[in-house]
C-alpha cells in the first residue's frame, strides 16, 4: 500500500509519542523478540526514547502480560544490529503438527497486482464499497530501486500458501499473477466471502516517507453503511490481526510502526472497501515501509520474505486454533 492511492490516507502523526506501553507488551508476550526489538531501538533511527511502564498490565494486542516477565527494557548483550535476525526462531515456534488446520479455508490477498501498472483505465474505475465509492485497485508502491510492492505482496503470499497448506488448511488466493490487473478491491471482498473463509489476511508493504519504518496490522473499524457492515467481524478481525501482529514481531524481529498506530502495530480505518465488505475474519498488514532504506533492505531479502510469511502464517494459525 501507498499512501497515493485512493485507498490511502495522508500519514498521521502517532497518537502517542511514547512507545513505553508495547516495550512492556513485548516483553511479556513475545520474549523471544526481545532481543531484535531491543537492538532496534538501540541502534536504530528511535533509539532511547522507550519508556517502559511498570504500570502496564495489558498489552496493546490484546493479551494479558505475564507477571513477572521482562519489562525492564534492559539491552540485551551481544546485539549486532541485524534486525534480520530475529529474537524467535521460527523453527523453535512453529505451529503445531501438520494437519491441525485441516478444515479451515484461509484467503490470502496479495496487495495489488503486478499488471495494474499497465491497466490504469480498469483500476480507476469507481467500485462501491458501502460508505462511499473508490478506485477499483491501485497499483501500490515501489522501493527506489524499483521492487514493486506487488511482486512483494504475491512472494510473501506464495511463501504463506506453502506454510498453511503444510498445516493442513485449505488457502485461496485473491489473485495468483493469474490475471492482468486486480481484482477490484470488492471482488477482493467477496472471494474471501463466498469462500467462507475462516481468516483473511491481505497482504502489503507501505509507501511512507524515509525515516517511517516498521509493520502494522489494519483492522477494521465499525462500519454499517450500504452494503458494508462490520459489526460482526471487528471483534474477530481484531483477534486475528493481535496474532498476526505478535507473530510477525516475533518471527522477524521487525519493530511495529514508529508512524502509524502508536507504537501498536495496530490500526484501526473504515475507508478500506477490502474490510468494508468484509463477512469473515480480515486485516491488512503492512509489512514495512519500501520508501525506507532500511525497511526496504528487508523487504527485498527473500530470507527476509520467509521469515515474514512464516510470522504472518503462525499468527493465523495461533488464531485458528483459538
Ligand atoms: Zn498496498
Amino acid at each position: 500500500m501507498s499512501y497515493v492511492g485512493p485507498d490511502f490516507e495522508p500519514p498521521r502523526p502517532p497518537r502517542h509519542p511514547l512507545r513505553g506501553p508495547l516495550t512492556v507488551a513485548v516483553a511479556a508476550l513475545v520474549p523471544g523478540a526481545l532481543i531484535g526489538w531491543l537492538v532496534w531501538q538501540t541502534v536504530g533511527d528511535s533509539g532511547g526514547d522507550a519508556q517502559a511502564s511498570p504500570s502496564s498490565t495489558s498489552s496493546p494486542w490484546g493479551r494479558p502480560a505475564t507477571p513477572g516477565a521482562s519489562d525492564d527494557g534492559k539491552e540485551q548483550p551481544g546485539g549486532t544490529g541485524d534486525s534480520e535476525k530475529p529474537g524467535g526462531s521460527p523453527s523453535a515456534s512453529a505451529p503445531a503438527a501438520s494437519g491441525s488446520l485441516k478444515g479451515k479455508v484461509v484467503v490470502i490477498d496479495p496487495g495489488h497486482n503486478p499488471g495494474n501498472f499497465q491497466h490504469t483505465s480498469e483500476i480507476n474505475q469507481q467500485v462501491n464499497i458501502g460508505t462511499n465509492s473508490k478506485e477499483c485497485d491501485t497499483t501500490g508502491t515501489a522501493t527506489n530501486d524499483g521492487y514493486t510492492e506487488a511482486k512483494f505482496t504475491l512472494d510473501v503470499a506464495r511463501r504463506m500458501r506453502t506454510v498453511l497448506e503444510k498445516e493442513g488448511a485449505t488457502v485461496k488466493f485473491t489473485q495468483d499473477g493469474d490475471r492482468s490487473w486486480g481484482p477490484c478491491v470488492d471482488e477482493r471482498a467477496q472471494i474471501g466471502n463466498k469462500a467462507d473463509a475462516d481468516a483473511v489476511v491481505s497482504i502489503h508493504a507501505d509507501g511512507a516517507g524515509a525515516g517511517n519504518r516498521g509493520f502494522h496490522v489494519i483492522l477494521p473499524g465499525s462500519v454499517h453503511s450500504g452494503a458494508a457492515d462490520t459489526r460482526p467481524i471487528v471483534a474477530s478481525s481484531r483477534e486475528l490481526g493481535e496474532r498476526v501482529a505478535g507473530s510477525f514481531l516475533r518471527v522477524t524481529g521487525s519493530a511495529p510502526s514508529n508512524y502509524i498506530g502508536g507504537g501498536t502495530g495496530l490500526d484501526v480505518r473504515k475507508d478500506l472497501g477490502g474490510l468494508n465488505l468484509s463477512t469473515v475474519p480480515k486485516v491488512f498488514i503492512e509489512c514495512g515501509n519500501m520508501r525506507d532504506s532500511k525497511d526496504a533492505a528487508h523487504l527485498t531479502s527473500s530470507a527476509w520474505r520467509q521469515k515474514a510469511a512464516q510470522g504472518i502464517s503462525e499468527g493465523i494459525v495461533s488464531f485458528l486454533h483459538g
